[in-house]
């Protein structure tokens, strides 16, 4: 499958990788949107937050334990995490991320 993010997992392409497990990566955003701008992904392949399931939820509820960690080491108590789900969303990268924001004071509005 031709997917940027499942390239790359499989170290195809090149990231500035802030956490891995056997599980999930979580890197550098390429075109930061705040001081921490890092993306969280599952190593299997999922098109967006709107395909999971009760088969596969573990792996959601396996991110969110890996979130707070990686925001420690980013000295961030304080972030926003953000899941864009389709065309209307403005999901460009259609496999499963959430987008970890921090180190800035950011707006109330989100859309
Ligand atoms: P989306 O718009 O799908 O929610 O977010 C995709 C994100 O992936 C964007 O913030 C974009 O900057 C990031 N991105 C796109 N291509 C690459 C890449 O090759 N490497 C990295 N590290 N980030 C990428
Ligand atoms: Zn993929």
């Amino acid at each position: 499958m031709d997917c940027l993010f499942c390239s790359i997992i499989a170290g195809d392409i090149p990231s500035t990788k802030v956490y891995e497990d056997e599980f999930c990566l979580a890197f550098r955003d390429i075109n930061p949107q705040a001081p921490t701008h890092i993306l969280i992904i599952p190593k299997t392949h999922l098109a967006s937050a709107d395909e999971i399931t009760p088969e596969n939820s573990a792996i959601v509820a396996h991110i969110f334990e890996v979130i707070p960690l990686i925001a420690r080491k980013e000295g961030l108590t304080s972030y926003r995490l953000v899941s864009n789900i389709g065309p209307d969303a403005a999901q460009t990268v259609r496999h499963l991320h959430f987008h970890l924001l921090g180190g800035k004071q950011m707006g109330e509005t989100l859309a």
